[in-house]
């Protein structure tokens, strides 16, 4: 599937070239032609997917082909989104799709001056980026009509509806045009955006796609709750009693890399580390060996670890997990490579629960917790679910009914944890944050 197969012309084939995109998103193979085609719709797709794409292209193609030109104080394509930054990049991504077309865009958004947005929309632009609450300032003062308008975006609906958009949305409602096409992209579907969608689409097409945060279902994946400073002991333990043959490890950081190996060796133990501050031909070599089943445990950072393309690795360890919730889906795609079966555990301490909570979200599951007898940790890891939330603080745990404590001593160790900052991850497109920054602040 080519962008040219979907129907596109060639000023906006050129302008993909630029960009560099050369094959359609699922998202976009399946807006394209259904929007081109005059139909509403109704996307259940997040960031990420190249939705903005999906209703850009052809909203530009149908605004450079059909229609009058744009009289004053007018717009003819609308595209609301929740915030200014959305706004702004929305608009960043309309501009390059549109270089080669003879159209005009602008972004509107509160907490800047409207006057210089009065004056710019005085000759009327063919595709308005917009928030909610400023287009509806921009209307009441006259400075907008919409008599014109063809097509209307709603993108990141639920985030709108979220953010208390909800009654400026129906007041937007109200002023358009009863004949237009409408689009509707929302991550969510709650019973509020059918709502509003019922409201506002007409006999929409419904398009879902997966998200790509989704881990292969092919992965076995749980978590095992440790005290951070017992997690190489849980480490080695977990090892000999599953006789691993070979696993790839996660360490957040380079010390925490190089902590780990100097321990596994220490112990006798076939184990190297890759990180970026070793030699590329050092990394080179370790990963050679690794594939080879020279090495039977290859710690690494994220960053040393992408693109390593392993064939069947069965087992993949998260020793501390990821600063970035995408990298988790980076990490453990490593294994259940091509419909093989693999396994991903990751090894939680109670300051990392943000972490877990963020990795759940993305991945839309909550993964299933164990605990490994004589490892139970005295600091609980918080509940977490799949909505983000972490449930409870922790609580005060009891004291492990071990004899020993729980406490055996492997000699001395530096946790990764405590080691320098993380290795710096190659970064993906757009993240989900890892941090809970609690309810999204209002942008009018
Ligand atoms: P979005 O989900 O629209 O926010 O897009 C996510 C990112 O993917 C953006 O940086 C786009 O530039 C990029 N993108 C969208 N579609 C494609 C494609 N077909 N090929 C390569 N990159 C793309």
């Amino acid at each position: 599937m080519t962008f040219a197969t979907l129907g596109l012309i060639e000023p906006l084939l050129r302008a993909l070239e630029t960009l560099g995109y050369q094959t359609p998103t699922p998202v976009q193979t399946q807006a394209i032609p259904a929007v081109l085609a005059g139909r509403d719709l109704m996307a259940a797709a997040q960031t990420g997917t190249g939705k903005t794409a999906g209703f850009a292209l052809p909203l530009l193609q149908l605004l450079a082909m059909e229609g009058p030109k744009v009289s004053a104080n007018s717009v003819r394509a609308l595209i609301l989104v929740p915030t200014r930054e959305l706004a702004e990049q929305v608009h960043e991504a309309v501009r390059q799709y549109a270089e080669n077309l003879p159209l005009s865009t602008y972004a509107v958004y509160g907490g800047v001056s409207i006057n210089p947005q009065m004056m710019k929309l005085r000759k009327g632009v063919d595709l308005l980026v917009a928030t909610p609450g400023r287009l509806l300032d921009l209307f009441r003062q006259n400075a907008l009509k919409f008599n014109q308008l063809q097509t209307l975006v709603l993108d990141e609906a639920d985030r709108m509806l979220d953010l208390g958009f909800s009654e400026e949305l129906g007041n937007i409602y109200k002023a358009l045009p009863k004949k237009r096409q409408t689009l509707l992209f929302s991550a969510t579907f709650s019973d509020a955006i059918r709502t509003l969608a019922g409201q506002m689409l007409n006999d929409p097409l419904s398009i879902e796609v997966s998200p790509r945060n989704v881990a292969a279902n092919t992965v076995k994946q749980w978590v095992v709750t440790v005290d951070k400073k017992r997690k190489s002991e849980l480490f080695v333990h977990l090892m000999r009693k599953g006789k691993w043959k070979q696993v790839l490890v996660f360490a957040k950081t380079r010390n925490g890399v190089d902590a780990l190996v100097e321990k596994l060796q220490g112990l006798g133990i076939n184990a190297d580390g890759i990180h970026g501050d070793k030699p590329q031909a050092t990394r080179q070599r370790a990963l050679d060996r690794f594939k080879a089943s020279e090495v039977q445990i290859l710690v690494a950072t994220d960053v040393a670890a992408r693109g390593l393309d392993i064939e069947d690795l069965p087992l993949v360890v998260n020793f501390d997990l990821p600063i970035v919730a995408e990298d988790y889906i980076h990490r453990i795609g490593r294994t259940g490579r091509a419909g093989a079966t693999g396994q991903a555990i990751s090894l939680v301490c109670a300051d990392e629960v943000n972490q877990l909570s963020a990795i759940e979200m993305l991945t839309r599951q909550t993964l299933t917790r164990q605990m490994e007898q004589d490892f139970e940790p005295e600091h609980r890891v918080p509940d977490t679910d799949a909505s983000g939330q972490v449930v409870k603080k922790p609580k005060k745990p009891k004291k492990p009914k071990t004899s020993s404590g729980g406490k055996r001593n492997l000699g001395k160790w530096v946790e990764s944890g405590d080691a320098s900052a993380p290795e710096p991850s190659i970064k993906p497109v757009r993240k989900v944050p890892v941090f809970n920054t609690g309810p999204r602040k209002r942008k009018p």
